[in-house]
């Protein structure tokens, strides 16, 4: 008899949008594994629900997303250093004994991008992240972790960048507003993340003074789309020699998940070029 295969899912709300099943399925057929991953849909107060009838089916596996990153992680019964630091969680995984194991994967999957897929060092560097919500969260312990001379979280909303960059006390991690960069001490960096949901195609880009941006410095934007975003404009405008959107981080974040499951790293190019055509169609 045919075994079933191993189950693994995204849960988020909404999710009808989520890439994650292309993505985990050419995963499995780059690694010869057999699985079954699914998109399942929560209701904003449905995710325990979904995450006990997942676990009652014999799901083995889950990627959260929004709103849901943090309450994954206070389900979690083991959380990964990443995890804790960052108060959210996007991988969950349902191991044999019972227990649930909670991960954060969204650093990995930025780094990765950035230094292996598009060169850019981070070590010594002046960075500065705009937003301070889950995806911020997720990625400033890895951040922190290559070693920047400077980290700057900037937001809306201050106090929750002041609050974030509290976290991180030893690596001197500073947490302001857009006003502050603006009347700041003139400081410029090398290389400036967009981790807000702001500026797709039509929106205003977030306002950081474009002399806060060395020319020649990187820019990313975690928001992917077939258009550049309004953030990678403002980034070429001044004078930025990489701009590049985060569908590159969210294949990179999808493999430490799935190596994580599977022990086993997919390799990321042909999946990356894949989505991107995938976007192009409106798939
Ligand atoms: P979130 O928790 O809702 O946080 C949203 C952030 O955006 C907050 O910092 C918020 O500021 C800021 N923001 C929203 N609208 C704004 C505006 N008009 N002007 C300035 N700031 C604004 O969302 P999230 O989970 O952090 O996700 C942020 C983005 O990252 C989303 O687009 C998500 O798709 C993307 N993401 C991509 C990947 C990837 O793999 N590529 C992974 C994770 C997330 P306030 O605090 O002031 O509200």
């Amino acid at each position: 008899m045919k075994q079933p295969l191993d189950r693994y899912a995204v849960t988020g709300h909404p999710i009808g949008h989520s890439k994650s099943p292309y993505i985990h399925r050419w995963f499995a057929a780059e690694t010869g594994q057999g699985i079954r991953y699914d998109a399942i849909p929560s209701a904003r107060d449905g995710f325990e629900e979904v995450v006990r009838r997942f676990r009652a089916d014999g799901g083995l596996g889950l990627n959260v997303t929004l709103p849901f990153k943090e309450e994954a992680c206070a389900l979690a019964d083991v959380r990964t250093p990443r995890a804790e630091l960052a108060g959210a969680a996007n991988t969950l995984s349902f191991l044999p004994d019972g227990t649930v194991h909670g991960d954060n994967t969204d650093g990995v999957g930025l780094i990765r991008d950035l230094r292996i897929n598009h060169g850019v060092a981070l070590a010594g560097r002046r960075i500065l992240m705009i937003g301070a919500g889950g995806a911020a969260r997720g990625v400033l312990p890895a951040l922190v972790d290559e070693r920047p001379r400077r980290l700057t979280v900037v937001n809306r909303s201050p106090e929750r960048a002041v609050s974030l960059a509290a976290r991180f006390p030893a690596a001197g991690v500073v947490g302001c507003g857009f006003g502050d960069l603006r009347r700041g001490d003139g400081e410029v960096f090398d290389i400036v993340i967009n981790a807000t949901s702001a500026g797709l195609s039509g929106e205003s880009a977030p306002p950081v003074p474009i002399s806060a941006f060395r020319p020649g410095g990187a820019a990313y934007d975690m928001v992917y789309a077939t258009e550049p975003t309004s953030f990678l404009l403002w980034s070429r405008a001044a004078g930025a020699s990489l701009a590049v959107d985060g569908a590159g981080m969210l294949v990179e974040q999808g493999a430490e998940s799935f190596r994580l499951w599977r022990g086993v790293r997919p390799p990321t190019r042909r999946v990356i070029a894949a989505l991107r055509a995938e976007l192009v169609r409106g798939g």
